[in-house]
């Protein structure tokens, strides 16, 4: 029977690869718009210290409700906003969205909080990005210290001078430098000790590893011990459950993220996660294992 409707179903088939691409150009058409439209918005998830369980910051994280076809994840629309270009402008307006946020929680009174913000390679190629970062930490008074960029491997393997300069700028300024997703990419953990680097954010297939007994486990555990060797903050990321978080903090992991503390929130819910203070199940813990 298959064989039969080879005609009418490659017809579908093809009817329908035209769909998810017009579907894509609509979308594509429809992004060029949403930041005016003021359909771009920034959610921000808690880090947790692991060793107290306070609150240390938030990752920043873009958001993109389409009026018709409700919350694109960013998944879809970051990759596809960095093949047109378009990432330099979003990533413009959360880098200044995510600053002004934190100064609001630093004037709160929580003025040891990070706001860390993803950047697109294309950010570092097109114009001054080290400007930008002046010019919104200047509007904003915020330390550079309180603000962290994250950058994949990718980034670093690219080794382009202008990249390379932009980073060590960013340092001098005392902007704090992360590895997004560390492990996923061709970097070697040799490779830490060249950059201009403080913090390593290990990638969420290697945290998922920990409760199943293979091997995983043990390049987590390498990837915490060099990180310490080098001084670097360890971070892990997407952190689900109890049994994670005990492995991460014995193994000396710094800090954590994930939904088990919390998923990314309107500002107005992080605002209570950070007047609740610290991670509600963390002191017993922490006081248990005599911390
Ligand atoms: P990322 O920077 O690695 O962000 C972490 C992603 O993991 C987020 O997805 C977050 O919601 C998700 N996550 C956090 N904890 C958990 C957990 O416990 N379990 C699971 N299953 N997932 C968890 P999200 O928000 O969908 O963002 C996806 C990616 O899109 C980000 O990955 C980042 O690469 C990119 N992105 C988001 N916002 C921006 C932006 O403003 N600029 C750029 N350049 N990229 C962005
Ligand atoms: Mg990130
Ligand atoms: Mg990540
Ligand atoms: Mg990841």
């Amino acid at each position: 029977a298959a064989k039969e409707e080879g005609g009418p179903s490659f017809r579908f088939f093809t009817r329908g690869m035209n769909e998810a691409a017009q579907q894509r150009l609509a979308i594509e058409l429809s992004l060029r718009k949403a930041l005016e439209r003021g359909e771009i918005f920034v959610h921000y998830q808690p880090k947790v210290d692991l060793s107290c369980g306070e609150i240390t910051g938030f990752e920043a994280l873009a958001r993109w409700r389409h009026p018709e076809l409700g919350l694109i994840p960013p998944e879809t629309f970051i990759p596809l906003a960095e093949k047109n270009g378009l990432i330099v402008r979003i990533g413009e307006w959360v880098l200044r969205t995510a600053c002004t946020q934190a100064r609001v929680w630093i004037d709160e009174g929580f003025s040891d909080l990070c706001m860390a913000i993803n950047l697109s390679s294309h950010q570092f190629t097109s114009g001054s990005l080290t400007s930008l970062v002046k010019e919104v930490l200047d509007e904003t008074e915020l330390p550079p210290s309180c603000l962290e960029f994250e950058i994949t491997e990718g980034i670093l393997m690219e080794r382009t001078d202008k990249t390379m300069r932009t980073l060590s700028e960013l340092r001098d300024m005392g902007v704090r430098i992360s590895i997004d997703d560390f492990g996923t990419g061709y970097s070697s953990l040799g490779y830490l000790k060249r950059f201009p680097v403080n913090t390593v954010k290990i990638d969420r297939s290697f945290v998922r590893e920990i409760d199943s007994p293979h091997e995983d486990a043990a390049i987590i555990k390498a990837i915490i011990a060099v990180a310490r060797n080098l001084n670097l903050q360890v971070v892990a990321e997407g952190v689900e459950s109890h049994s994670q978080t005990e492995f991460l903090l014995a193994h000396g992991c710094n800090e954590a993220q994930g939904f088990l503390f919390g998923k990314p929130v309107a500002p107005d819910e992080a605002s209570l996660m950070l007047r609740a203070g610290r991670w509600r199940d963390a002191p017993a813990r922490a006081m248990a294992r005599g911390r």
